[in-house]
């Protein structure tokens, strides 16, 4: 059984304007401890989305089921890594982490601990989220999801707003992550790089209205090396599906 079922029939918005039709047929499934990348031109539905499958918009026709259970609110087992990275300003590394868990109990301290070393942060657990580069403070964000064992860990451009050598970073960290604790990880990007560099598989969508085009297995060993001719060769193949004008857009966002 996968770990999670999305079947979306429809999903549109009421508008001043009148009806938005946002996404249209997007049907996929995902196995436990999976890396899944979603790729799309802006407007295409990402986000929307993967606020159905954190429970935080149901009202849409179709059905999710995560681990066997219908997605009708948002809950911990389904952590949620926005583009920028929330954290409480007045908290130190390590209680952002742990939030409104007890830091002070000794199973939970230790599993921060392991988190810091995890998210490379050794060092900063008694700093403050100002002291933090963007890079970190997101990375800490993550480790704050994961405390909560999520079954699945969606991020919504986590990196889309970091430099282009921190973003490499950043995505060596979250393979390493994605190694040690095996968490099912489904990834929005519009970068084409990022999106094969990190999944096993790509959803390719297209938009207006937002529908999946196609899923990509992207069949090369970690740890994988961009300027690989193989590597480079799925580029190729996956730049060239997306020819239509209105995806120029994501194409140049990916240096073409
Ligand atoms: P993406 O994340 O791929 O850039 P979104 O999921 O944000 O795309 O948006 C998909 C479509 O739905 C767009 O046409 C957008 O304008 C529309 N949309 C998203 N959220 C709302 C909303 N709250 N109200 C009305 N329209 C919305
Ligand atoms: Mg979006």
């Amino acid at each position: 059984m996968p770990l999670l079922k999305v079947s979306i029939r429809q999903k549109t918005f009421d508008t001043t304007k009148g009806k938005v039709q946002a996404l249209q047929d997007v049907s996929f499934q995902c196995k436990e401890g999976e890396f899944i990348t979603i790729i799309g031109p802006s407007g295409c539905g990402k986000s929307t989305l993967l606020k159905a499958i954190a429970g935080l918009d149901t009202n849409f026709d179709g059905e999710i089921f995560l681990d066997g259970s219908e997605v009708k609110a948002p809950s911990i087992d389904k952590g949620f890594i926005f583009q920028e990275p929330r954290l409480f300003p007045w908290m130190t590394v390590e209680k952002n982490i742990a939030s409104d868990l007890p830091l002070k109990k000794a199973e939970i301290k230790k599993e921060v601990e392991r988190l810091i070393k995890l998210i490379r942060l050794e060092c900063f657990e008694a700093a403050y989220p100002k002291e933090l580069s963007g890079g970190m403070a997101q990375r800490v964000a993550i480790a704050r999801a994961l405390l909560r064992n999520p079954k699945v860990l969606l991020l919504d451009e986590p990196f889309g707003a970091l430099d282009a050598f921190t973003r490499s970073h950043m995505q060596e960290v979250l393979l390493d992550i994605w190694q040690e604790n095996r968490t099912t990880m489904l990834f929005v990007t519009h970068d084409i790089d990022e999106a094969i560099y990190l999944a096993k598989k790509v959803i390719i969508m297209s938009s207006k209205p937002g529908t999946i085009r196609e899923i990509f297995p992207v069949d090369l060993p970690f740890p994988r090396k961009k300027s690989s001719s193989s590597f480079q060769e799925i580029r190729h193949l996956l730049l060239n599906k997306f020819e239509k004008v209105d995806e120029l857009e994501l194409v140049n966002s990916a240096g073409i």
